[in-house]
């Protein structure tokens, strides 16, 4: 995606433009003012996840069905009267059952409560999660996949696998996950939009698209622990007058691990030699 190039200070601004008008044309097909929204979504801590986070990364962004909020409990009461207020979304009532074996459910993989809001002159859906964490954020690493671990926060869109999601690719944060028939579903939909979603981080095409890299640094590398405030944490492209730096001091301080201490492919067995070799080094002395 354009928005990554970060090579030099105009491509930045570029960068940020590019950005927010997209964010600012997603939100206006739900019939949303951009600063209005940022604004309420600043003061009850509430982000956007989901398929309509992912579309703001791609040139070519697919339609999605619906917006997805995902609000800390202390800011879910004050959210949902700023949009009974504002905006024309109303909380409907589903006559179907929630199938509690749908990935986002609630009471699984991080998620409170979900209420499903609709505008009835346009036919929009809108989705408001209640999530478990106060911080919203945290949320997006208890997804099925990296495809949808990106966020649109007041300050700027967040991506935590740029060199997969930039490739239109994701992998699924458990291998037993391809067995489980909703998230086949979900996998279907996401190739149906051109995306493709891979079952362990070992397939060919995705070590492929980490390509060699240094492990344990950076955010390329898939491995090991990884942390908002750090520089492995997601990769922002800010809006308006935020700056990267100013982002992570803002973030939540929170970790997360996808990928236990396996290797990123064969680039990287050197690396885990020495490791090793250091290890008996010390047991010995
Ligand atoms: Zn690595």
């Amino acid at each position: 995606m354009v928005a990554f190039s970060v090579t030099n200070k105009e491509n930045l601004h570029n960068c940020k433009r590019t950005v927010r008008s997209r964010v600012e044309n997603l939100l206006s097909t739900f019939g949303l003012d951009y600063g209005e929204t940022m604004k309420a979504m600043r003061e009850h801590n509430a982000i956007i996840s989901g398929s309509s986070a992912l579309t703001v990364l791609f040139t070519d962004g697919f339609q999605p069905g619906d917006v997805d909020f995902y609000v800390g409990r202390e800011g879910m009461a004050g959210f949902l009267a700023w949009l009974e207020a504002n905006t024309e979304y109303r909380t409907v009532i589903r006559n179907t059952l929630v199938d509690p074996n749908d990935w986002y459910s609630p009471g699984r993989h991080g998620i409170h409560d979900v209420k499903w809001l609709e505008d009835n002159a346009t036919g929009m859906k809108m989705n408001v999660v209640t999530t478990q964490d106060p911080c919203p954020v945290s949320v997006i690493f208890q997804f099925y996949t990296t495809l949808s671990m990106n966020v649109i926060s007041w300050a700027g869109v967040g991506c935590a696998y740029p060199s997969l999601t930039t490739k239109r690719l994701g992998v699924l944060v458990g291998k037993e996950l391809k067995e489980n028939t909703r998230v086949q579903g979900r996998v279907k939909k996401a190739t149906e939009r051109g995306f493709t979603i891979a079952s362990s981080w070992d397939e060919d095409m995705v070590v492929k698209a980490l390509g060699p890299h240094e492990c344990d640094s950076g955010r390329v590398c898939p491995r090991g622990v990884r942390n908002l405030r750090s520089n492995r944490g997601l990769l922002w492209m800010t809006l308006d007058r935020w700056e990267e730096g100013e982002m992570q001091r803002v973030m939540p301080n929170v970790s997360w691990m996808m990928m236990d201490g396996r290797t990123c492919g064969d680039e990287i067995a050197p690396v885990r030699r020495s490791t090793r070799a250091q290890r008996a080094r010390e047991q010995d002395v």
